[in-house]
């Protein structure tokens, strides 16, 4: 089995149609997915027609899709963030914006081998950012290898023989974790449609469970595309911005 990981899309269709493509040529049977698929990005209801045509075998929501859809205040947003959000909410149709609201809280386990989440396994919402939370995310996670989102940044975190250890982003197009037995590892892909580690390019994963295998990808896409859809839709400047810099 091969799982395509995809996280952090923030309506961004180009981003997301990129991934797919080169997805396809390296081979995946089922769709992984992490949460956020919708906020600050300008295509929210195209990427979630996407989305649910791959049918995905697991999918856990984001805190920006329960705010987009009106399940939760964007009190804790910061200005942009907030604005966003409400661009999303009056462009959903009432039949997305129902299935954003019904999309479950993780983490969910999706495998023997692997669990998904949005933040962390311990806090749908929390962002794992440093070791410490990292360590008490691998203690908390029911699985081997769990795998997170949110943060926009990817990295990967190895509990080793009480070893731990902590990689940061791939400056490659490609690189693999190779899974050793008894270890245990908290992988964030980084974000489809909204990097923020300096990389514009975007960022996914496939799992090869046979193989024992985590492959992390960044691939080219039309940022200007993107960006200009930010821009005429009225959506914050600085939106279109950062996909340029992907910061
Ligand atoms: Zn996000």
């Amino acid at each position: 089995m091969r799982y395509l990981v995809l996280t952090d899309i923030h309506a961004n269709l180009e981003a997301l149609e990129a991934c797919l493509s080169d997805a396809a040529a390296r081979g995946y049977q089922r769709a992984l997915v992490l949460g956020d698929l919708v906020g600050y990005g300008a295509d929210p209801n195209d990427v979630i027609a996407r989305v649910r045509a791959l049918d995905p075998l697991a999918i856990v929501r984001g805190n920006h899709d329960k705010v987009a859809c009106g399940l939760e205040p964007a009190e804790g947003f910061n200005a942009v963030a907030r604005s966003a959000a409400r661009w999303t909410f009056d462009v959903l149709t009432p039949e997305y914006r129902a299935w954003l609201a019904a999309l479950p809280q993780g983490p969910h386990a999706v495998d023997t081998l692997v669990e998904i989440c949005h933040g962390s396994p311990f806090d749908e919402d929390a962002y794992i950012f440093d070791e410490l939370d990292a360590l008490r995310a691998l203690k908390a996670a029911v699985r081997p290898l769990c795998l997170f989102g949110h943060t926009h940044y990817p990295a990967t975190f190895e509990l080793s023989d009480g070893a731990f250890d902590s990689i940061g982003p791939a400056v490659t197009a490609e690189s693999f974790i190779t899974l050793e037995d008894g270890s245990r590892y908290l992988v964030n892909p980084g974000s489809v449609g909204q990097p923020r580690d300096g990389d514009p390019r975007a960022a996914y994963a496939i799992v090869d469970v046979e193989d024992q295998r985590v492959e992390l990808f960044r691939v080219f896409y039309d940022v200007e595309k993107a960006q200009t859809k930010v821009v005429k839709a009225g959506l914050p400047d600085v939106l279109a911005q950062r996909l340029g810099v992907g910061r």
